[in-house]
């Protein structure tokens, strides 16, 4: 059996607190606790379980008849036969868990005790930040190294210019919302065993404004917003890599009533090279060398970012062997300088060779003593 509750202490009023005591006493302390006056999320919780034994406090003695049964019996009413009782029965303040898992707005609660003169509803009433939208723009690998500018196709939510985003057809007055009486909230009462208590919830037909359009616009069909597909030029910064964004600020669905709009994020998608992989800002690629080169040294050709360059490589070079050129890679993005760029060389063997060149490969083997073949492979000896 869970301890007796002291209603008046938890109140800090007397056993005989007035009704107007009792509400002074209520208003003051469910303000102090109210869970959106908290500014870290461990005051919310300890401000959430005080408020509810403020409400579950508030709620029994605020009622007459459950007033005198608690001064009698105390707050476990289970010995006195009244079922649930205030604690932890089926519609008892406790066992009325959490207030948001019944979608229940706490201001809400507060509001149908004071008939909504408590503070204002920060709930879906105010200036609402646009959604944000996400794109995506292909790239050439060449376009992601030195930066492009793209056009790429939005469809986002506009402020509809017939009506300035009112969603009332010009013209058109704007009357009270006569579902709600212009309140914006909707009052159920429910009746439980501790009596009736009141749970209110936003009006669907004004969104809480209070007020609807007599004639909606034409365009928007009320809503305000339009379905818009805009052509957006961006600039993608040079040295932008595959999966990397850029936002746009403001360029994403328009707010409502005032709102800022969100904003637009293009998903780089960077196609391959035909020759290079790209690491970071340092770029790969593998390049062919013929043997003799390979052997005695000399300049070659290897592909670059911008088109060729001449490169010397010693003599001696083993296939395999990587070489760095500083200073071609991709440039840094938002920054100084390139990246490196490698290259491997794979000895290029020739496929094809003219009787004089079989006869000096053929000679230059037996210098090395190595038997070669020396006639052309027949057709039938493939
Ligand atoms: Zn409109
Ligand atoms: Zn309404």
């Amino acid at each position: 059996m869970a301890e007796s509750k002291d209603y008046y202490n938890i109140l800090g009023v007397s056993k005989d607190a007035t009704a107007d005591d009792l509400k002074k006493a209520y208003r003051k302390l469910a303000k102090q606790y109210h869970p959106d006056a908290q500014h870290t999320d461990e005051d919310k919780r300890n401000a959430e379980a005080k408020f509810k034994e403020i409400n579950e406090a508030y709620s029994v003695l605020s009622d007459e008849n459950k007033r005198a049964q608690y001064d009698r019996f105390g707050s476990n009413f289970e010995q006195a036969g009244f079922g649930g009782g205030f604690n932890g029965g089926a519609y008892g303040f406790s066992g009325f868990d959490g207030f948001g898992g019944m979608d229940i707005d706490l201001e809400d609660i507060i509001g149908s005790v004071f008939g909504g003169g408590f503070g204002s509803s920060k709930k879906s009433q105010g200036p609402t930040k646009g959604a944000d939208i996400k794109s995506t723009v292909t790239l050439k690998f060449e376009e992601a190294a030195f930066g492009v500018k793209k056009e790429i196709n939005v469809t986002r939510n506009e402020k509809c210019d017939v009506c300035s985003g009112s969603g009332a057809k010009p013209g058109s007055k704007i009357i009270t919302c006569d579902k709600c009486g212009g309140r914006g909230k909707i009052q159920a009462t429910q009746n439980t065993i501790m009596g009736s208590f009141s749970t209110v919830r936003t009006c669907d037909k004004c969104s809480g404004t209070g007020k609807v359009i007599e004639t909606p616009c034409e365009k928007c069909m009320g809503k305000g917003r339009v379905r818009k597909s805009r052509k957006i030029e961006i600039s993608v910064p040079a040295g932008i890599d595959d999966g990397q964004a850029i936002s746009l600020r403001g360029e994403g669905d328009a707010g409502t009533k005032g709102g800022p709009n969100g904003d637009l994020y293009v998903v780089m998608k960077v196609l391959p090279h035909k020759y290079f992989k790209r690491n970071g800002f340092d770029i790969s690629a593998n390049v062919r060398v013929p043997f003799a080169k390979m052997a005695l040294g000399g300049v070659i050709k290897i592909p670059t970012l911008e088109g060729e360059m001449e490169y010397n490589i010693p003599e001696g070079t083993t296939t395999g062997t990587t070489f760095k050129v500083k200073e071609q890679g991709i440039p840094v993005i938002n920054g100084k300088g390139r990246g490196t760029l490698e290259f491997t060389v794979d000895v290029d063997v020739p496929k094809k060779l003219t009787d004089e060149q079989r006869e000096l490969l053929t000679k230059f083997a037996n210098t090395f003593g190595d038997e070669v073949n020396t006639k052309k492979k027949s057709i039938f000896g493939r």
